[in-house]
């Protein structure tokens, strides 16, 4: 594996990011203040302007163009996320993740007891 005292590829990048973004969505509260759910469309918004991955931006930027960030909820920030990683999954010719589980993957662990 690579020396982890070097600068991060783009796959490195993007799959802590991915941790990040989905922790994030995870303590996302239950229910926002309009300014929590404010500051979540900046922060996105924001984010996608500065990823640095110059083509993943580009198309991270149409995309919540076109369906921008559900900040109602913890459930609903996390389903859009969710749904978002899913597009670059296709993209890549990656499986789709099911997303009726992303809080298991990144909040409560799985109910198999595997993360307990
Ligand atoms: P990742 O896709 O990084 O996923 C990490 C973990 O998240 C997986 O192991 C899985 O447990 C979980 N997971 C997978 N799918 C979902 C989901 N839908 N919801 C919740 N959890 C999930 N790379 C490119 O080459 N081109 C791009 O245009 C591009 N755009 C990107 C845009 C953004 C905003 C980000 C953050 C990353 C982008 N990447 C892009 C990187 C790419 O998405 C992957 O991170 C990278 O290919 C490494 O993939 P991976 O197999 O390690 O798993």
């Amino acid at each position: 594996s690579r020396n982890p005292e070097c600068p991060l590829d783009k796959d490195e990048l993007g799959s802590r990011t991915w941790g990040f973004l989905h922790t994030m969505a995870a303590y996302y509260p239950e229910n926002p203040s309009p300014q929590q759910k404010q500051d979540m469309k900046s922060f996105f918004d924001i984010f996608s302007r500065f990823y640095p991955c110059e083509v993943c931006a580009k198309d991270f930027q149409k995309e919540i163009q076109t369906q921008p960030p559900n900040v109602d909820s913890q459930k609903s920030l996390s389903k859009w996320l969710c749904d978002m990683h899913n597009i670059v999954n296709v993209k890549l010719g990656k499986k789709s993740f099911d997303c009726n589980r992303v809080n298991e993957r990144w909040k409560d662990g799985w109910i198999d007891g595997s993360c307990d």
